[in-house]
């Protein structure tokens, strides 16, 4: 088959787009099953989940603490009740009995407000945890939309990179015999189709040719197709 040095030299070009097209290819698929975005959602749903859980947290003890103010008040009321007794009351004996009263609201009231002072404490602690939880919400948020950006992006990259290279390579395909790019089709299937002979090296298969193959090359007319003993690729001999 007839191949000058400028078609050969037009076919390695065509090869580095191939395979320049293939990884654009590959690493494309790749970015696009990337497991960064499933990692950040799996992040964002764990934060979200403790954040709900926290908020009911602190909403237990809000009712709690609330429980206890009517239970405060409903001791005071009767306080109040038991004072108005004593003092309409001149026997000392009903006095007796209500100072003793008052005596066991007051020790009731008291236990009753150092509940509430440690709920309290408990409630400040579980809005602070509540609030940092909500921060490392919007930080997974960012987190999330700033991997999903990227990625589109470096899609958008990827594609342009490609769309260059197949304009390219439709451009050298086009220049060339036909009958050369069927092979050219048919060898890269398996591998490199063309390389470049250096002395006796091939860089398609970067073997050393022995002198035997290398005899039978220079026997091939400079304007006809040789190819590598190795690895059969086509070879631009200059
Ligand atoms: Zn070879």
């Amino acid at each position: 088959m007839k191949a000058s040095v400028e078609e050969l030299e037009t076919l390695l070009e065509l090869q580095t787009k191939v395979f320049a097209q293939r990884s654009v290819v590959l690493k494309a698929k790749e970015l696009s099953s990337s497991p960064a975005i499933e990692e950040a959602r799996a992040q964002l749903a764990e934060i979200t989940g403790s954040l709900s859980a926290q908020r009911s947290r602190v909403e237990d003890v809000e009712r709690d603490i609330k429980r206890l103010e009517s239970d405060v008040e409903l001791v005071e009321k009767r306080l109040q009740k038991d004072l108005e007794r004593m003092n309409q009351s001149s026997n000392p004996k009903d006095i007796a009995g209500i100072e003793h009263e008052i005596a066991s609201l007051n020790n009731r009231k008291s236990n009753l407000e150092d509940t509430e002072l440690e709920l309290m404490e408990q409630r400040d602690v579980a809005i602070a945890e509540l609030d940092s939880l909500q921060e490392q919400r919007k930080s997974a948020e960012d987190a999330l939309e700033n991997t999903k950006s990227n990625i589109t992006a470096e899609l958008e990259g990827l594609r342009a990179e490609n769309t260059a290279l197949v304009a390219s390579i439709e451009d050298l395909r086009a220049k060339l015999p036909s009958e050369l790019v069927e092979l050219f089709d048919k060898k890269i299937q398996r591998g490199a189709a063309v390389g470049r002979l250096t002395g006796s090296s091939c860089s398609a298969c970067n073997m050393n040719l022995n002198s035997t193959a290398m005899a039978e090359i220079s026997r091939v007319p400079a304007d006809e197709l040789a190819t590598c003993s190795e690895c059969s690729a086509m070879l631009v001999r200059a």
